[in-house]
């Protein structure tokens, strides 16, 4: 039984995140989809909405869970027994970070498996950033992310939209 883990902020779950996790649950027995609490970025939603969000938005995929997790990635994988760490790469910008970050996950874990699946061409240049600006700005983003998370970003659009103004 293989258990990945595919770990990010999830600040909130778009459709290329989905994408990813569809596609990890073809190949795996159980995919965990790990949200990481405190990431070093300003933050949307905090840990419990993006859970929320997240689940609601893989319940049809029978084999993909979502957790939140504090502390190092590796070591939350060791916990939950997953050989397997998943990530996302876009074409432009993802690389190196994610290269680094492999490198350094392999020193301090190097039982544990990096496999990384090329973003699907229609969610490329889908950042949850870059998203929540648009819709900040009122655009539409229901090709972007389930119509549940478009609502609660619309719930948040006053304070982001203040935000946006202000910067
Ligand atoms: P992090 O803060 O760890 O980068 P994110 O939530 O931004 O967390 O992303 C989690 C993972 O999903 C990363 O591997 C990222 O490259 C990948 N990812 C983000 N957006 C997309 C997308 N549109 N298509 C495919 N993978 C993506």
């Amino acid at each position: 039984m293989i258990t990945a883990l595919y770990a990010g902020s999830f600040d909130p779950i778009t459709n290329g995140h989905i994408d990813i996790a569809t596609r990890a649950s073809n190949l795996f027995d159980k995919v965990v989809i790990g949200i990481f609490a405190t990431p070093q970025k300003h933050l949307t939603f905090n840990a419990d909405e993006r859970v929320e969000l997240a689940k609601r938005a893989v319940a049809h995929l029978k084999k993909v869970e979502v957790r939140s997790y504090r502390g190092m990635t590796v070591d939350f994988a060791r916990e939950l027994g997953a050989k397997v760490m998943v990530r996302g790469l876009r074409m432009v910008g993802d690389f190196e970070w994610e290269f680094e970050m492999a490198m350094m996950n392999k020193l301090v874990a190097p039982d544990i498996e990096l496999v990384c699946f090329m973003a699907s061409q229609q969610y490329q240049f889908l950042s949850a950033s870059l998203m929540k600006e648009v819709s900040a700005l009122g655009g539409d983003i229901l090709s972007l992310v389930p119509e549940h998370v478009a609502a609660a970003l619309k719930n948040k659009g006053i304070t982001l939209t203040e935000r946006f103004l202000k910067s």
